[in-house]
C-alpha cells in the first residue's frame, strides 16, 4: 500500500514540477516586452506587469547617475541573490484614463530589506522622494505589518516613473504589486491570513507533541518541539509573519535567519534519535554526524556574523536535503519500518520547497502552490514527523509489552500456568524482605502426587499430564491472590501461603481431601482417582532464605508419605505439629 502511496506522490510532484516549468513558457512576453504600465478607467490590481532593474556595484550611485543606467528588463518579481546588494528598480506609468488617479505601489517583501527609497519622477525629473530606514523608522508611515507601501497621483494622460531604491542585507529577492485605493486595502488586509493558518498548524502540532512528551517523555519530542518552532519561525519568515505581526524587521529579523541552520540541525537530530543511528546504523550515522557538525558550526557563526553565515547556508541546506534524503533511503533499503514515512514526508519537504525556490528565482509564475511552498512543504514534513513520534511510542509499547511477556514466559510452566521454581527463587527472597518489615506470616506446603509414576505405567503419560493439569486447578482454586503456587518440577509443587501455620495446615488438609475427590476421566472413558501427599513448614520471620522451610516442608513430606500417603504432616522447627 505505501509502495502505492509514494508512486502516486511522485506522480503529484511531477505534476506539480511540470506545471512549474510549464508556467514559465506560459509567461506572456507581450506584457513584459511593453515596458509601460497602461492604467485605464477600470480597476488596478496588477502583481505581474513590466519593470527594469539594475544593479548598482559601487552601491554609491545618486538617482541621476542611475537615470543614465541601462536598466535590464523583466517582471514585477525580481531575484538576484546574495550579490545585488543595492538593486534599482523602475517602473514606467502611463495614465490613459481621462481623469486623474491615486494608485498604491507595494512592495510586500520590504521587512527584509536595509532600507527603500521611492523616486517620483516625471522627464527624469525628481516630483517627489520617499526615504526608509528600516533599522531606524520601524513605524514608519509608510509601512504596513512587513508591506512598504508609496502613493502617488498621476493626471489624465500623464506618464510618470517610479525609480525604487532596494538595500538588502543578504539576498535580494522582491515583488511589486501596483494598486489603485480598493484593492491596496484589500491586499493589505488580507496579506497575513494564509499564512497565520499555517502558523495555527504548527502551533497546533506544537501542543500535540507537548502531550506526547507528558506521555511518552522522550527526548525526540524535545528535538521535535525545537524543530517545530524553527519551522515556524521560518514560515514567519518567509511570509513576512513575523514583520506583520510583531513588527519584527530588518537587521532583527535577518538575526532570525539563522533558523535555515538550525531548522536542518533538528532534523538530522531527529532522524539520529528516531532511527537510532549510532546503536544501529554507524555508516548513516557518521554521514548524519559530519552534516550536523558544518550545520551547527555555521549555526554558531551566524550568531556573530549573521550575513557571512549565510552565505554557505543555502548550499549547506541543498547538502542537508541530498544527506538526509540518501540516509532515508539507504535505511528503507535495509528494512527499518519507519524509514519509509521519513522519506514520504521529507520527499514532499523537498519537492514543495523546490516548487518556491523555482518561484524564488523567477523561474516559474506564481500559483498558489509554489508561492506558500516552503510553508506547505515544513507543514508536511512536520505532520510525518510527529506521525513517526506516535508510531514509534506504539512500536516501543509493543516491544515493551512482548519482553513482558517473554518475562512471564520465563517464569511460568508451561503446562500448568502456575509459577515455576525461577520466580519462586527470585520472588521468596523479596517476600521475606519485606516479611521482616511488616511482620506478615508465611507459610510453605510442598505437595507430591502420590504413586505417579504407576499413574503414568497405568494409563499412560497423557494422562499423567492430565492428572498434573487437574491437580494445578485445584491449587489454584484453594490460593488467594497474595499465595504463590509453583510447580516445582514433575510432580511436585509448592505453596507459599500468607497465613500462620495452623491455617496453611487448614488449607493443606482441604486440598488433600479436594483432590482425594477429584475424579479423572481418561479419552478412553476410564475414571480414576489419585492422592497427594503434603508437608507444611513455616517460614521463620528471621529466616534469610527459604531454605530451612524447604528442608522442613520436604522432611514433612517424607513423613507422610511413610505414614501410608495421602496426609498432611506439619512441622514446626523439625518437629511434628
Ligand atoms: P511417590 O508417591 O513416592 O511420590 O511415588 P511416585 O511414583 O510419584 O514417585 P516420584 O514422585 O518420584 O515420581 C515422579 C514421576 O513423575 C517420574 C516421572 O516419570 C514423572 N513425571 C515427571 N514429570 C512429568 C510430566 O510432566 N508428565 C508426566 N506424565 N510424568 C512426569
Ligand atoms: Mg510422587
Amino acid at each position: 500500500m505505501l509502495t502505492r502511496a509514494v508512486s502516486l506522490l511522485t506522480r503529484i510532484m511531477l505534476l506539480l514540477m511540470c506545471a512549474s516549468a510549464s508556467s514559465l513558457w506560459a509567461s506572456e512576453p507581450g506584457q513584459i516586452a511593453d515596458r509601460t504600465i497602461e492604467v485605464g478607467e477600470g480597476d488596478v490590481a496588477l502583481t505581474e506587469f513590466a519593470t527594469g532593474y539594475f544593479v548598482d556595484p559601487s552601491q554609491q550611485m545618486s538617482l541621476a547617475e542611475v537615470q543614465l543606467q541601462d536598466f535590464i528588463p523583466g517582471g514585477s518579481s525580481i531575484t538576484l541573490g546574495t550579490n545585488a546588494k543595492t538593486t534599482w528598480s523602475r517602473l514606467e506609468v502611463h495614465n490613459t484614463a481621462s481623469h486623474s488617479r491615486r494608485l498604491f505601489i507595494h512592495h510586500p517583501h520590504a521587512y527584509h530589506l536595509q532600507s527603500i527609497n521611492f523616486y517620483e519622477t516625471r522627464q527624469n525629473e525628481l516630483l517627489s522622494q520617499a526615504d526608509i530606514h528600516l533599522d531606524r523608522d520601524e513605524s514608519h508611515p509608510m509601512m504596513f505589518g512587513g508591506s512598504a507601501v508609496y502613493a502617488f497621483d498621476i493626471a489624465a494622460g500623464e506618464r510618470k516613473t517610479i525609480y525604487i531604491k532596494n538595500v538588502t542585507f543578504s539576498h535580494q529577492w522582491y515583488s511589486l504589486a501596483l494598486y489603485d485605493e480598493e484593492h491596496s486595502k484589500r491586499a493589505l488586509v488580507g496579506s497575513g491570513n494564509y499564512m497565520a493558518l499555517l502558523v495555527g498548524m504548527m502551533l497546533a502540532l506544537m501542543i500535540y507533541n507537548f502531550f506526547l512528551y507528558l506521555s511518552a517523555r522522550k527526548v525526540e519530542n524535545v528535538v521535535y518541539a525545537l524543530y517545530l518552532i524553527s519551522g515556524t519561525i521560518w514560515v514567519g519568515l518567509s511570509y513576512g509573519v513575523a514583520a506583520n505581526f510583531l513588527g519584527v524587521y530588518s537587521a532583527a529579523l535577518l538575526q532570525l535567519n539563522s533558523n535555515l541552520l538550525s531548522m536542518p540541525s533538528f532534523l538530522v537530530l531527529f532522524m539520529m534519535l528516531i532511527f537510532e543511528t549510532r546503536r544501529r546504523y554507524p555508516r548513516e550515522h557518521l554521514a548524519l554526524s559530519l552534516m550536523l557538525t558544518l550545520l551547527v558550526a555555521d549555526f554558531i557563526y551566524s550568531l556573530f556574523d549573521v550575513v557571512g553565515a549565510l552565505k554557505p547556508a543555502s548550499s549547506l541546506a541543498a547538502m542537508m536535503m541530498v544527506v538526509t534524503f540518501g540516509v532515508s533511503l539507504s535505511l528503507w533499503r535495509k528494512g527499518e519500518p519507519l524509514a519509509k514515512y521519513f522519506l514520504l514526508g521529507h520527499s514532499m519537504f523537498i519537492i514543495f520547497n523546490m516548487s518556491a525556490v523555482f518561484y524564488y528565482k523567477g523561474l516559474s509564475q506564481a500559483n498558489q502552490i509554489n508561492s506558500h511552498g516552503v510553508g506547505i512543504g515544513i507543514l508536511l514534513e512536520a505532520l510525518m514527523m510527529a506521525f513517526i513520534l506516535s508510531y514509534r511510542i506504539k512500536t516501543l509499547e509493543q516491544l515493551k509489552a512482548k519482553q513482558g511477556e517473554l518475562k512471564r514466559q520465563a517464569n511460568t510452566d508451561p503446562m500448568t500456568h502456575l509459577f515455576n521454581r525461577r520466580y519462586f527463587d527470585v520472588t521468596s527472597p523479596l517476600l521475606l524482605t519485606e516479611a521482616k518489615a511488616t511482620g506478615a506470616h508465611w507459610t510453605l506446603l510442598i505437595i507430591d502426587i502420590d504413586n505417579f509414576k504407576s499413574i503414568n505405567d497405568t494409563y499412560g503419560h497423557h494422562v499423567g499430564d492430565l492428572v498434573i493439569i487437574e491437580f494445578a486447578a485445584v491449587l489454584k482454586q484453594n490460593q488467594r491472590p497474595q499465595d504463590i503456587a509453583c510447580r516445582f518440577g514433575g510432580d511436585e509443587f509448592v505453596l507459599l501461603l500468607n497465613c500462620n501455620l495452623d491455617n496453611a495446615t487448614r488449607i493443606a488438609e482441604r486440598i488433600r481431601a479436594n483432590t482425594e475427590r477429584l475424579p479423572i476421566t481418561t479419552q478412553e472413558g476410564e475414571k480414576l482417582h489419585f492422592t497427594v501427599s503434603i508437608g507444611v513448614h513455616p517460614v521463620s520471620s528471621s529466616a534469610d532464605n527459604m531454605q530451612e522451610a524447604l528442608q522442613g516442608a520436604d522432611a514433612a513430606l517424607y513423613e507422610s508419605k511413610g505414614l501410608g500417603r495421602n496426609k498432611v504432616v506439619s512441622r514446626l522447627n523439625g518437629s511434628a505439629a
